[in-house]
């Protein structure tokens, strides 16, 4: 018996926003608008995604002893995720430094803090959530070696899913315990490197799997997504919906992924519901604020 549908394994960080009417160049200020401070990092987005759904859910994550750690912790919190592995101290809580033009193209500085030190040691440190999770998630915005010792620690019988992003080649030992992994198209180019030229969606996904991991999952934004696994290649088909902002809309995908697999759907099935989910997602604006509820994707 599994005390958490879903543990997550990933960031936390404080977006700061600022709209502007154009960039500084070096040397140069510019005003911009009032500050918007969003919880943020896709560890934590995933894990907000997940409680909204209904999923038992864990983070693991480490965040500064400070006003946007304790934002965090709260925003966390307000969604029933619980946050017993959810670290303090080290470092600064994580920061994205945003800029909005009017076309609405960002620029964004991230400064990892306590996402950096969040170390195998600490992965080692939470075996009883490990032995607690039906299925573990992670993401690429923590040291890679933190992944490395989180498929090491998987129980046995857990299911591993990862979002690499941002991406960067992977050891053989995580793309094994992948089961799936879940790229996007920029994603799957990067991890594919020059064997990625050329070729179609459902190619890369094939070449994907053929890299080790035991499922694939390629999503495809407003055309949906493809599921690769040794039953073959399938099309999920896209959700139509007036898109207004993308933001977290992989990070909801995946949380919803897992959490369907967890409840023993069937890997194109739960693709399906999380086309759903992410389909809500970018209805609204942010990232945590457009998750959707369980309701709220059966209404879709
Ligand atoms: P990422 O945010 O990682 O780049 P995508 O943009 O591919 O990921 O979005 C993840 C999923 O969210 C897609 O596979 C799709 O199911 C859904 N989605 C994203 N954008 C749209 C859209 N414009 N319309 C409908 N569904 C979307």
């Amino acid at each position: 018996m599994y005390d958490y549908d879903l543990l997550v394994v990933g960031s936390a960080n404080a977006d700061l926003v600022i709209g502007v009417e154009r960039r500084p160049g070096a040397g140069e200020t510019v005003l911009g608008s009032d500050l918007a401070v969003h919880p943020g990092g896709k560890g934590a987005n995933q894990a907000v995604a997940a409680a909204r759904l209904g999923a038992r859910t864990a983070l693991l994550a480490r965040v500064g002893d400070d006003t946007h750690g304790r934002l965090l912790l709260d925003a966390q919190r307000a969604s029933g995720v619980d946050t017993v592995g959810v670290l303090v101290g080290g470092a600064p809580t994580g920061v994205a430094l945003i800029t909005v033009d009017p076309s609405g193209d960002n620029s964004i500085v991230v400064s990892p803090g306590a996402n950096a030190r969040l170390t195998p040691g600490d992965v080692r440190a939470a075996a009883s959530l490990f032995q607690a999770s039906r299925v573990v998630s992670a993401q690429l915005e923590i040291p890679l070696e933190t992944v490395v010792e989180t498929v090491r620690n998987l129980a046995e019988g857990s299911r591993f899913v990862l979002n690499p992003s941002p991406p960067r080649p992977l050891p053989t030992e995580v793309l094994a315990a992948c089961d799936p992994l879940i790229v996007n198209e920029h994603e799957a180019k990067v991890i594919l490197g020059d064997s990625a030229v050329g070729g179609s969606p459902e190619d890369r996904a094939r070449i994907l799997l053929a890299k080790g991991p035991r499922s694939v999952v390629v999503t495809l934004g407003a055309e949906g997504a493809l599921v690769a696994s040794a039953q073959g290649v399938t099309r999920v088909a896209p959700v139509k919906v007036d898109a207004v902002d993308t933001t977290g809309a992989g990070d909801a995908f995946t949380a919803a992924l897992a959490w369907r697999l967890g409840r023993g759907a069937a890997l194109t099935e739960a693709a399906a519901y999380a086309a759903r989910v992410g389909a809500v997602a970018v209805t609204r604006e942010g990232a945590q604020a457009s998750f959707p509820t369980a309701a709220e994707v059966e209404a879709l």
